[in-house]
């Protein structure tokens, strides 16, 4: 569920119900006050003041899913596929076009492919870059840190999340494995570099940068904005020790209005960073994820919500590729619906 709290964001999370699109685009989604909040999420309501408003979208079409999990479920299914090798730990080092395709250069050796989809994270536009692609585009990664506490909540709660930004609002979840622990987050922190901690990527960043005009004026023109800047300035200070927690409880006591500074402590190992797409023509912060489709190649760069959109994005790319290899081999895309999306229930009841 998403809450509003307050009159203002109350009558924000009505008008995207309503005028927005948002409950005919989700025909199960409901609009619940503060009774049926209290039966799904009684931590939510309690200790709240009563004559602060309150509401919520709900949808009972719930899922939690482990998509490292996922991951390796398919590549196990793959190996057992007979003409398929699946080289992990594997670092591609240059992706060259040739005269017959493309020469992936990997740790392990060199492939020759017909057809190649890039999906390296924030790596992706660095490779696309190498082979001329991606010219007006650049990332501005975004570090997301959580917060652990107690078992406070059932399913996911989020905040209401800010139109103009392209991050999901700090949520409380229980933990996909552990659900006597409930999760808030992330935070938001822009940093210099594509991996977490990983200081190598500090010069991969430099090459998505661009150095040109136009991404120093996006960087500045997106950096300045009035409500992006003191959003950034805020999430600055929550990986700080103690005062990164003190000053990041408020946004869970939003959600739970119980929890106190004993019960949440910063969540060590989770976390990574998120490849914000830059439009270094518009100078502008895109929304979502951008795919960069060239001749015989895909590059796919994913910030959130991207592990959702996996397998959508898969189909997509799958067809693609079978269009690369000139009609050699076909995609099951009726087996691959029958196996994803028709176990979705989208009927209303
Ligand atoms: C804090 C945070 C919260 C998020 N929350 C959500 C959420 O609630 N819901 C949601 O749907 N999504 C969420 N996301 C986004 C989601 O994690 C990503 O969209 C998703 O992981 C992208 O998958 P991917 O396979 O495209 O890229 P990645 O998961 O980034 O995987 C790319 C892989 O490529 C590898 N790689 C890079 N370069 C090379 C190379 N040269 N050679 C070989 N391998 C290479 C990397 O090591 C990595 O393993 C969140 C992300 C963060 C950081």
């Amino acid at each position: 569920m998403v809450i509003a709290v307050g009159q203002e964001e109350v009558e924000r999370l009505e008008r995207r119900y309503h005028e927005k699109g948002f409950g005919d685009l989700y025909p199960k989604l409901e609009l619940i006050g503060r009774d049926r909040i209290a039966e799904l999420e009684p931590a939510v309501v309690e200790e709240r003041a009563p004559d602060v408003e309150l509401r919520a979208l709900y949808t009972p079409d719930g899922y939690v899913v482990d998509y490292g999990e996922t991951a390796k479920s398919l590549v196990a299914e793959a190996r057992e596929e007979s003409g398929v090798d699946v080289y992990t730990g594997t670092p591609v080092e240059g992706v060259v076009e040739t005269a017959d395709g493309y020469a992936v250069r990997t740790g392990g050796g060199t492939a020759m492919a017909d057809g190649v989809v890039v999906s390296a994270g924030s790596h992706s536009l660095q490779f696309a870059k190498q082979l001329g692609y991606g010219e007006d585009m650049a990332l501005l990664p975004i570090a997301g840190s959580f917060f652990l506490a107690e078992d406070f909540l059932n399913g996911k709660v989020y905040t209401l999340q800010m139109g103009k930004l392209p991050f999901a609002a700090v949520h409380g979840d229980a933990d996909v494995h552990d659900a006597s622990v409930t999760r808030f987050g992330p935070t938001a922190k822009p940093v210099p570099a594509l991996e977490r901690g990983e200081l190598s990527t500090v010069g991969d960043f430099l090459d998505v940068f661009g150095f040109d005009l136009d991404s120093f004026v996006s960087y500045a023109n997106i950096l300045a904005d009035r409500v992006l800047l003191p959003y950034v300035l805020r999430n600055l200070v929550y990986d700080l020790p103690e005062l990164g927690t003190r000053a990041f409880l408020p946004h869970v006591q939003k959600v739970v209005p119980g929890a106190t500074l004993e019960d949440i402590e910063p969540a060590r190992g989770y976390g990574g960073i998120r490849p914000q797409i830059v439009d270094t023509s518009a100078h502008t912060l895109d929304m979502g994820e951008a795919t960069i489709e060239g001749e015989d190649i895909i590059f796919n760069i994913t910030p959130s919500p991207g592990a959702s959109t996996c397998l959508k994005n898969a189909r997509r790319d799958a067809l693609s590729v079978v269009d690369f290899l000139d009609g050699d081999y076909q995609f099951d895309t009726a087996g691959f619906d029958a196996a994803t999306v028709e176990n979705f229930p989208h009927e209303t009841e």
